[in-house]
């Protein structure tokens, strides 16, 4: 068996980050820039004021209360066509820009509306509430490196700047694909068959990770279909996850098929895990294929571990191993020496700010519903367990 660090450094080895393309903005909402962005426009691209009130000389306002003389009135979007001049005020609103000759901005709960005058009640200092142009950023400077991944606020700074596109590494399409004679996709269930729940929920995994799912049904269990099938998603995916057939049955053609078509690149491995031992992966024609385990447990955990992992990096992530959390453990977590990690499926908690967990549902690879009631998987390391209170390493799930 290999250490699961190891087999996770040998799957991240294996693939690179997927060229760059131009993204319109708002697609890109998750996406790992490739490229620094830098300003080309002052942000604001004027100085305007950040309150509602009135534009004066800070000097005319010295020994408040003073009377003023309002000679105009601007709101946002306008263009001042009058200048304030000594002993003079503008009527303005957040946003619009500084008249010429105003140096402050006395906000308008400091001021007593008097006819065509205005009583400054509070002398101002000069640059009071003014938003300089090129505050927040200015022509040339660098606002994004490469590699960050945007969220909605680097889309409103994009927009802010005229930025429409961004090269971005692209979110990676990946194949789902479910293996086995056994497996019906919906409708009545004959003795032996069951239904096919690895593939929705892969399917849907892949989205959550920002990945485009593409949905390539059932295989059966035979050599040449499953070669075919593989070859074929080579043609259209970035990525490609099997389940099913990676053991040691008779009908574990997912193995035989990758041996095959990925050559040296091949590996089967035994990793020092439970669930999700076994890992089938190759590069078939470019494409990773992470032939993932039936169970469906298995298979989710083996996503978590390798695939995930693989596909940020694909998609320019320069941390794809998510770093666990500490939790408190709530109950005992007993188990017995083997020389494997336990990824026990837990339900986290956060008590007075810190986190907790415990086992959530029956823990056996076969039971998806224990999966569904957990938000992580804790590291359970070789030995006799972890008692309750004691610390355990959690991946959280779902971020
Ligand atoms: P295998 O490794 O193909 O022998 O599969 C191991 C176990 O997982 C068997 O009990 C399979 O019936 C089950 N299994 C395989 N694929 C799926 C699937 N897509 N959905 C639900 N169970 C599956
Ligand atoms: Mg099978």
């Amino acid at each position: 068996m290999i250490p699961l660090a190891d087999a996770q450094a040998m799957i991240l080895g294996a693939v690179a980050p997927l060229p760059a393309r131009p993204h319109a903005i708002r697609d890109a909402v998750g996406l790992v820039l490739a490229e620094a962005v830098i300003a080309r426009e002052p942000v604001p691209p004027f100085a305007n004021t950040g309150m509602d009130g009135y534009a004066v000389r800070a000097a005319d306002t010295d020994g408040a209360p003073v009377r003023l003389k309002v000679v105009d009135e601007l709101a946002a979007g306008r263009a001042p066509t009058v200048a304030v001049g000594a002993g003079e005020a503008v009527r303005i609103m957040t946003g619009a820009p500084i008249p010429e000759g105003a140096d402050a901005i006395v906000m308008v709960e400091l001021t007593r509306a008097e006819g065509d005058f205005v009583v400054i009640e509070q002398a101002a200092e000069a640059g009071a509430h003014i938003r300089p142009a090129g505050g927040d950023l200015t022509p040339n400077q660098p606002v994004f490196d490469a590699g960050t991944v945007l969220t909605p606020a680097h889309v409103g700074v994009l927009a802010s700047l005229d930025i429409t596109e961004v090269a971005c590494h692209p979110r990676a399409r990946v194949g789902v694909m479910s293996t086995g004679d056994e497996l019906v996709a919906g409708g009545p269930l004959e003795l032996g068959r069951i239904r096919d729940s690895n593939r929705p929920m892969l399917l849907s995994v892949v989205a959550e990770a920002g990945c485009e799912p593409v949905d390539l049904g059932i295989a059966r269990d035979e050599e040449h279909e499953l070669e075919t099938r593989i070859a074929a998603a080579a043609g259209s995916c970035d990525a490609l996850l099997t389940s099913g057939a990676v053991s040691m049955g008779d009908f574990d053609y997912v193995k035989v098929v990758l041996e095959r078509l990925a050559g040296a690149s091949f590996t089967w491995s035994q990793v020092a895990i439970k669930p999700a031992k076994p890992l089938a992966f190759g590069v078939v024609q470019g494409m990773p294929v992470f032939g993932l385990p039936g169970n469906p447990v298995s298979s989710r955990v083996s996503f978590e571990l390798f695939a995930r992992p693989a596909l940020r990096k694909m998609m320019g992530r320069t941390t794809p191993i998510a770093t666990p959390v500490r939790a408190t453990a709530r109950t005992a977590f007993s188990r017995r020496p083997d020389g494997k990690v336990h990824l026990d499926r837990v339900r986290v908690t956060v008590a007075d700010g810190s986190y907790e967990c415990e086992r959530a549902g029956f823990q056996a690879s076969n039971v998806l519903s224990g999966m569904a009631a957990a938000n992580g998987l804790a590291l359970i390391p070789d030995g006799d367990g972890v008692a309750a209170g004691e610390p355990v390493e959690v991946l959280l799930l779902g971020q």
